[in-house]
């Protein structure tokens, strides 16, 4: 048996009519920028989301660097968020001349640890921007608290948490924004590069919608510098067609995990955390263990790929160097980067294949004497 990390052919297959039509129709209208497919697909990924708005851009990154073009963070400012995330996180960041402000995480929730984001706070802090990691809302009530009394935006990185909730909302509409992306391997995936800005403030988003279009005011006219960030309606059209399915999706992925949890209750493993009093929707099903490399390798041997997210983080990575955060500065982000492994985890994986890995990895603490 050989089991992957994600299986986006399996996903097709269970709805190939539904992504051909919807492909069909884009090629017949032969409309491939923005317009009515992507008007839609925003229109309806607002509703599921329960923002007011949602404008289509071209990847998550995109999504992250206008959200803070919009509030008008720039050169001077500096931005607070997590050095355990994917890197474009902090890419953005850097990106519109901000400096990122790199604080550690909850070790239980690998989030941004909401203690220590008061004290990194200065006179230049401009913006708080937690991760939702693995699928799991950050701690968003304390850093709102904090947001308000400071006067500072709240914008999610919301990239890996479609349809995830933190007491009773959906992520999407907490902070003044959100950003998703939808990635191929993401909860909700295009078939290519795809990302959505979230919210409810229409201003705020309307800057971002004239931003991701070359800050046009009209066909010809542009009163603003902008950028070719636009959603374009290929994507558009594959998301408009796969949203209807990303509950039952969600559903499967939750039910997966907690499959994952009977069968590996028993062994070392330590198994995600959900904290109270929200929806983890299990973008990785992130376990840690001290024997990672090897359980790695023995995984690999077993035909059963795992994967690290994520095994550098951003401030020990060569081109973030400059920022000057020395080793052990962040230590439970460094300790969960060595530590962490992602089991496979998409909503086609059987019962049989889970029982498989569980398996695998019993076998494996066997043979380590664990
Ligand atoms: C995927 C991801 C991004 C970037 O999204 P792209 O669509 O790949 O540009 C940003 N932040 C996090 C946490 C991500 O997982």
């Amino acid at each position: 048996m050989q089991i992957s990390l994600v299986d986006l052919q399996a996903q097709y297959k269970s709805i190939r009519p539904q992504i051909d039509a919807a492909i069909e129709r884009v090629l017949h209208d032969a409309h491939f920028i923005l317009g009515e497919e992507v008007r839609r697909f925003e229109e309806s990924f607002a509703r599921y989301v329960g923002a007011a708005d949602c404008v289509g851009v071209a990847s998550g990154t995109a999504a992250i660097q206008l959200a803070l073009l919009a509030c008008g963070v720039g050169p001077g400012d500096e931005v607070i968020t997590t050095s355990h995330t994917f890197i474009a996180t902090v890419e953005a960041i850097w990106h519109v001349g901000a400096r990122p402000v790199l604080v550690d995480i909850d070790p239980l929730t690998y989030t941004l640890d909401p203690s220590l984001v008061e004290v990194a706070i200065t006179s230049r802090t401009r913006a708080i921007l937690p991760v939702h990691l693995y699928g799991q809302p950050a701690d968003l009530a304390p850093l709102l608290e904090i947001a308000q009394r400071h006067n500072l935006w709240l914008i999610e990185d919301a990239a890996q948490a479609h349809g995830a909730e933190y007491q009773g909302k959906r992520c999407g509409t907490i902070g003044h924004m959100a950003c998703f992306s939808f990635y191929p391997g993401k909860n909700l995936g295009a078939y290519g590069d795809a990302g959505a800005v979230t919210g409810n403030d229409l201003s705020l988003l309307n800057k971002v919608r004239k931003l991701r279009d070359h800050g046009r005011t009209s066909k010809y006219e542009h009163d603003e510098l902008g950028y070719g960030e636009r959603l374009d309606s290929l994507q558009a059209a594959v998301l408009g067609a796969k949203l209807p399915f990303l509950e039952s999706w969600t559903t499967a992925r939750r039910e997966i995990a907690s499959g994952y949890r009977q069968l590996l209750g028993n062994t070392h493993l330590v198994l995600p955390y959900e904290a109270p009093d929200l929806r983890h929707v299990y973008h990785l099903f992130v376990t840690r263990t001290p024997h990672r490399e090897a359980l790695l390798a023995h995984l690999q041997k077993n035909d059963i790929q795992a994967g690290v997210h994520y095994p550098i983080p951003v401030h020990l990575q060569p081109v973030y160097r400059k920022l000057g955060y020395p080793e052990a500065r962040l230590p439970e982000t460094e300790q969960a980067a060595r530590e962490v492994l992602s089991l496979p985890l998409y909503p086609e994986l059987g019962s049989e294949q889970l029982e498989f890995i569980a398996h695998s990895i019993q076998e494996f603490e066997k043979k380590i004497g664990n």
